[in-house]
């Protein structure tokens, strides 16, 4: 086991220079401590878990201290917000320490969220507070146990250092691990400065970095935004399939590995309602849940533009053209799995599409209704208003349910445990009074999702009346 203190780094981001990143230090948080760390997560930089209780490691990822071989740089990217193009984003808040290279030979950058302010924070403080930084590392660890392609994160780290928001808050830094920070943005950047040469240079990183396999391609580009798209389009059935909203789906938050990324205030759906926005400060609905897969298409959209100059246009449209059918096959898979069908039936999609309504109407909670059915559970049907229309429903469900062994194999793709808001919420109401227990003890439960834990059988349930209609909004 290498130690913390020796980690390999080989920064390759960094070394493109100046014109796609700038040299930045941590601004170290005062009187620095761990509020949670991830056992997982370490593992991926082949840290024993035992390593999060040092000083040094509480040094390290709040900004105390910082490794030789290290180079702290944020990066510059634009990107289109809720529609609108920012000519000029990049790192406002978070710095790329670098990248680690693990003994299996993986590149993980280390991305220090909240590490004080950078050329590109504008008018903000560069600080993220305590309980965006818990919500962003609880989303990517349970993403992760459901299988749910994302970022991860390694650590929170909490400060004695004001914050200003809606009221005064303490300065948090989140340690998020990916094998690369480059987003659909970085490309619109160079591509709208016209520096055609850099964003060569990127592409050729990019393809180099995350795509090798595309390199042997006649079109290594077109290979690469091919790839891009088909990853997205399998990351937005995942999220459509287990009810989660992003709510931020700027082409700035969108991962060129298309991975979940940027936790801003995401929601995993409670009662079922296909027009469900998370975000607060949504107020047209553009991410609302039903339109994440469109959403998604319109970003890539605005990727392939900034790839013209080096693929046609008509070659590109063609591409995006394949996004919703690659986007239905991927999430057809995952209900057929999650309701415990065998093969693929020409009427699936339209007997999905049934109990959706089903749901919509009765509002049932969404994760919890289909664990029942999964369970094969009477009560399944108490989850439903009309339930004449359920049992109809439910006919047509049991003939296309497979052998024991899919029924066996739905328990373990329908979750037992989700993030819900409200769990999120009592766990950071209680880390704001300097209580981490309840941070640890709910990531550790949604780390084994799909297994019941006898001490924690509320915490399955729909959720109480208070924790219905939680305002989460964007700034944080
Ligand atoms: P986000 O909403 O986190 O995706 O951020 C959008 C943009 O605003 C990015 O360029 C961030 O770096 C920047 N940003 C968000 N919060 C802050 C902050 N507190 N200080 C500086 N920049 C920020
Ligand atoms: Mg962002």
């Amino acid at each position: 086991m290498p130690l913390l203190s020796d980690l390999h780094f080989d920064n390759r981001f960094a070394r493109l220079g100046d014109t796609f990143s700038t040299r930045v230090s941590p601004e170290p948080l005062s009187n620095p401590r761990l509020v949670v760390s991830s056992a997982s997560a370490l593992a991926l930089l082949d840290l024993d878990a035992d390593e999060a209780q040092s000083e040094l490691f509480t040094e390290l990822f709040a900004g105390h201290k910082i490794w030789s071989t290290a180079e702290p740089r944020a990066m510059v990217y634009s990107g289109h917000q809720f529609g609108a193009y920012n000519p000029k984003l990049g790192d406002g808040r978070g710095l790329l320490l670098g990248e680690v290279v693990n003994q299996a030979g993986e590149h993980w950058d280390l991305h220090l969220k909240g590490a004080g302010s950078t050329p590109y924070s504008r008018m903000g403080d560069g600080r993220a507070v305590l309980r965006s930084s818990i919500r962003e590392f609880l989303a990517s660890e349970a993403l992760h146990a459901l299988g749910i392609p994302t970022s991860r994160a390694l650590c929170v780290t909490l400060g004695d250092n004001p914050v200003y928001r809606e009221r005064e808050e303490r300065a948090a830094m989140l340690l998020r691990l990916s094998p690369s920070h480059i987003r659909f943005g970085h490309f619109e950047y160079f591509y709208y400065t016209r520096q055609h040469d850099a964003l060569r240079q990127l592409l050729d990183f990019t393809l180099s970095s995350c795509y090798p396999e595309c390199l042997g391609d006649p079109q290594p580009e077109l290979a690469m935004y091919r790839q891009v798209l088909q990853r997205t389009a399998e990351m937005i059935a995942w999220w459509q399939a287990y009810g989660f909203c992003h709510g931020v789906m700027n082409t700035d938050n969108m991962s060129i590995l298309g991975i979940t990324f940027d936790f801003g205030p995401y929601a995993f759906m409670d009662a079922f309602d296909i027009h469900h926005v998370c975000n607060h400060s949504d107020h047209e609905g553009r991410y609302a849940f039903h339109r994440q897969p469109a959403i998604a298409q319109w970003n890539l959209a605005c990727l392939a533009q900034a790839l013209t100059p080096f693929i046609e246009v008509d070659t590109l449209k063609a591409e995006i053209a394949t996004f919703m059918p690659a986007f239905e096959q991927h999430y057809l898979h995952l209900m057929r799995r999650r309701l415990g069908w065998q093969g693929a039936e020409e009427g699936d999609s339209a007997l999905i599409e049934q109990l959706l309504q089903l749901m919509q109407d009765s509002g049932s909670d969404f994760n919890l209704s289909l664990r029942l059915l999964a369970e094969g559970d009477t009560a399944a049907r108490d989850h439903f208003i009309d339930r004449d229309a359920f049992d109809r429903w439910q006919q047509q469900h049991q003939q296309r349910q497979g052998s024991s062994e899919t029924r066996q194999a739905a328990l373990q793709a329908n979750p037992v445990y989700v993030l819900r808001n409200y769990l999120a919420q009592n766990a950071i109401a209680a880390a704001e009074q300097g209580d981490f227990s309840e941070v640890r003890a709910l990531h550790e439960l949604l780390a084994t999702p799909f297994s019941t834990q006898p001490n924690y059988a509320d915490y399955a349930a729909a959720p109480p009346d208070w924790g219905r209609r939680l305002e989460i909004s964007c700034s944080s």
